[in-house]
């Protein structure tokens, strides 16, 4: 029997999550409980109701009725049927499906049927991870992936963990041994302010993936204010408070840091 999955989105025509024009898969569950996450209702692994961020109509809808569904269970058929309507644009852009979250790998059963599906069908497949995840459960996805999109975020242990919840030990060896497999690698650094865009840690990661094969480019994600407004609607405790975004001066001090070292890097994705 084919696996089933739960999803909370599947957007069409995205232009950051790899090359050409993309579908993305948006998985639900993820090891990580970063306290910046812009994705809040991926975190959860199951089928979840909030309260809706905004209602029209007059008398307003009682509680229980302004309540909003996140996520649902989907079959890999229907999310491949979704993702081949667009295989034209994808032919003609370079690019093809990305498969994200959360975190893909909690659901590797599911993922790799996908994956499969997609092959076949000789649709480019792109894996955007948070690395925290055995190898063994990387390996078995390895041969149906041409490309990763693998986040790096703080390279102090403590940091790491007190930041996210989980040690970044885990997550810096599956990197180290996916630049030996000659898979294209994007890094992408989320810019949260004061957090993880400091000198030291950017130092720290630029000396880190200095070494490293393979990797076609360094992203850079500012930023974005309307995490904010998501992690209040999850009910997640606000334990960064409001911060500042980055000026253009800013990001592009970070974006020539890593141009210096010879990397291409594109702000956003
Ligand atoms: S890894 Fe991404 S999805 Fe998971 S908690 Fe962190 S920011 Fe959110």
């Amino acid at each position: 029997m084919e696996p089933t999955g739960v999803i909370f989105e599947l957007r069409k025509y995205t232009v950051h999550d790899g090359p050409g024009i993309r579908t993305t898969v948006f998985f639900k569950g993820c090891p990580l409980r970063c306290r910046w996450c812009h994705n809040p209702e991926s975190m959860n692994p199951g089928i979840e109701t909030i309260a809706a961020s905004n209602h029209r109509g007059c008398p307003p809808p009682s509680e229980a009725e302004n309540r909003e569904t996140i996520g649902r269970m989907v079959s890999v058929e229907e999310v491949l049927r979704e993702i081949e309507k667009d295989t034209i644009f994808y032919d003609q852009s370079g690019g093809g499906a990305t498969f994200s979250g959360g975190e893909p790998l909690m659901q590797a059963d599911f993922l790799l049927a996908l994956l499969n599906a997609c092959a076949e069908r000789e649709i480019h497949r792109a894996l955007d991870t948070c690395g925290y995840a055995s190898w063994a459960a990387i390996e078995k996805i390895l041969p149906r992936v041409n490309l990763f999109l693998y986040d790096l975020k703080l390279m102090d242990e403590a940091e790491h963990l007190r930041y996210t919840g989980v040690s970044n030990i885990p997550i810096l060896n599956n990197l180290q041994k996916l630049s030996g497999t000659g898979i294209p690698l994007i890094i992408r650094i989320p810019l949260i302010p004061g957090v993880t865009d400091t000198e030291e840690n950017l130092g720290q990661i630029a000396e880190f993936i200095r070494p490293l094969k393979n990797i076609q480019r360094v992203g850079l994600l500012p930023y974005n204010l309307l995490s904010e407004d998501k992690r209040k609607r999850f009910g997640l405790p606000d334990r960064l408070g409001h911060l500042e975004v980055q000026s253009a001066e800013e990001l592009s001090r970070v974006e020539d840091r890593f141009v210096s070292m010879g990397y291409e890097v594109k702000i956003g994705g």
